[in-house]
């Protein structure tokens, strides 16, 4: 498989550390909100990841963190803790904060058939760990203690920039608009591993530790998670663009000080879902989440499928026409699938032929856009239907797109509507036409049309009753 390797910039032979297996790092939420569809369209592209390694035949292991504790505001450790931001909002404590919005990242993973990684750490459960670490990068002189702070010294790297020919002018902490510069550094983007100090004192979650009472920096958490649980050595990194610098560039940093070799062979990084008005954002406060998308009548797979029509590495616009435009092809396959008849036994060498096509996508740097392709392609291939139903059956395992589900909800739905009689008087006729759309509404979870036509024969005079055998209705007057 050829991967894009942001380290190197290139695209390269995945080959892991130890033949057959995977270990791969996914920087988890930060859970002071809910995850919004562009935080979610990356953990969609490392799922297709994650499962297209197991496809292939590797035993992978993943690791998520929960950020709960030390995201500040700014990335350049300044500002005020994102968690503790989040539980004055809602007035709550930091924990019941994370508590609540880990739970809610985890449902909206369910619904986007995206799969649980097999060890998911809350930061806060590992504080002994970073501690233990910290402590070792001051004995190796890489860190030093300012201000009451522990801070890492990037001076003592032999590289430090490692994603980007970044100008260290443009990009060091300290020179940014509106980010202050913090007196205690002695190189511009040194970062904090351990704060004891810093001006938001009120922060709820403290430790303690041999410099102070305090809490551990942002970076810090990923790399001993990962270590903790995938050891020395880690074949794959994940995380959206924006975590490549200054994050995973100061894992990096302490992770290879700390190791004295080279931690992660390669980083997967996912470009941003946009808006027209730019990067999607938790904290501006307003920002599309599953809810919403479940709301405006989509179903969860449909904004699934619109992220996997585009490549990982290229931005990709969110617009409700978009949406729309999605549905509407995402409705079209479904129906064709539906169509599809259990006419005998598969053709081997035929269904051979079509894994043949899938795999050629997804081993050139994940091309998820001609994996769907390749779906058409199967509708398209002279075979039986039995062979086409194989072949997005194994497909499905990796998209994860409900292909076969949905068709045969469909086929069920059709088949029920094929049984009810239909009245000889219209306005009946109408109620139970509109009790059987309202059915199908229902199913794809656009619950603003169920609710419009509840309303309508409400108006009507009509009460709908739902019942466990079905919706009744009761005629006013
Ligand atoms: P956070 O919860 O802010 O720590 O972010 C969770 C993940 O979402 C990280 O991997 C981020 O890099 C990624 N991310 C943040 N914003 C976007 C966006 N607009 N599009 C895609 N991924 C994003
Ligand atoms: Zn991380």
């Amino acid at each position: 498989m050829q991967l894009y390797n942001s380290a190197t910039r290139k695209k390269e032979e995945f080959i892991p550390h130890e033949a057959g297996k995977v270990s791969m790092y996914t920087c988890g939420p930060t859970v002071y909100h809910f995850a919004h569809i562009g935080n979610l369209r990356t953990y969609i592209m490392e799922d297709i990841l994650d499962r297209y390694f197991r496809y292939s035949g590797y035993d992978v292991t993943r690791v998520m963190n929960i950020t709960d504790v030390g995201h500040l505001t700014s990335d350049a450790d300044t500002g005020e803790d994102k968690m503790l931001k989040g539980a004055k909002r809602e007035k709550k404590t930091v924990m019941e904060i994370a508590r609540f919005y880990t739970e809610k990242f985890f449902e909206d993973c369910k619904a986007l058939n995206i799969r649980r990684p097999e060890v998911v750490e809350p930061a806060t459960s590992c504080i002994d760990e970073f501690i233990k670490v910290i402590e070792a990068l001051l004995e190796k002189g890489y860190a030093y203690e300012a201000g009451g702070n522990i801070y890492f010294d990037t001076s003592k790297l032999e590289q430090y920039y490692v994603f980007n020919n970044f100008e260290e002018e443009d990009l060091a902490v300290g020179v940014r608009d509106g980010v202050e510069a913090d007196g205690n550094k002695k190189n511009k983007a040194d970062f904090v591993l351990w704060f004891t100090k810093s001006k938001f004192d009120d922060q709820e979650l403290k430790w303690n530790s041999p410099w102070g009472i305090g809490y551990p920096g942002w970076h810090i958490e990923c790399s001993c998670i990962s270590m903790k649980h995938l050891g020395e050595r880690l074949d794959v990194h994940c995380g959206g663009i924006d975590n490549a610098f200054p994050h995973h560039t100061n894992e990096i940093a302490q992770s290879e000080a700390f190791l004295g070799h080279k931690w992660c062979n390669y980083w997967f990084h996912v470009l941003h879902l946009n808006t027209n008005s730019g990067k999607m954002s938790k904290s501006k406060g307003e920002f599309l989440t599953v809810s919403l998308l479940i709301e405006k009548g989509f179903d969860p797979m449909v904004y699934r499928f619109f992220c996997l029509q585009s490549h990982y590495r290229k931005s990709l616009v969110f617009s409700w026409e978009n949406m729309e435009n999605a549905k509407v092809a995402y409705n079209k396959l479904i129906a064709r699938i539906a169509s599809l008849k259990d006419d005998g036994a598969v053709d081997e060498a035929a269904l051979a032929e079509l894994k043949a096509g899938f795999t050629k996508a997804l081993d050139n740097d994940l091309n998820t856009s001609l994996a769907v392709t390749a779906i058409y392609d199967v509708l398209k291939a002279k075979t039986n239907d039995a062979t086409k139903k194989a072949a997005l059956a194994d497909f499905d395992t990796v998209l994860c797109l409900n292909l076969l589900e949905n068709a045969a909800k469909l086929n069920e739905e059709k088949e029920e509507n094929a049984e009810a009689p239909v009245s000889d008087d219209p306005f009946v006729a109408e109620i139970e036409r509109l009790i059987v759309e309202r059915r199908e509404a229902k199913v794809a979870k656009n619950y603003a049309e169920a609710d419009r036509i509840r309303a309508y024969l409400l108006e009507k005079g009509v009460t709908l009753i739902d019942t466990k055998e079905g919706t009744t209705y009761k005629i006013e007057g």
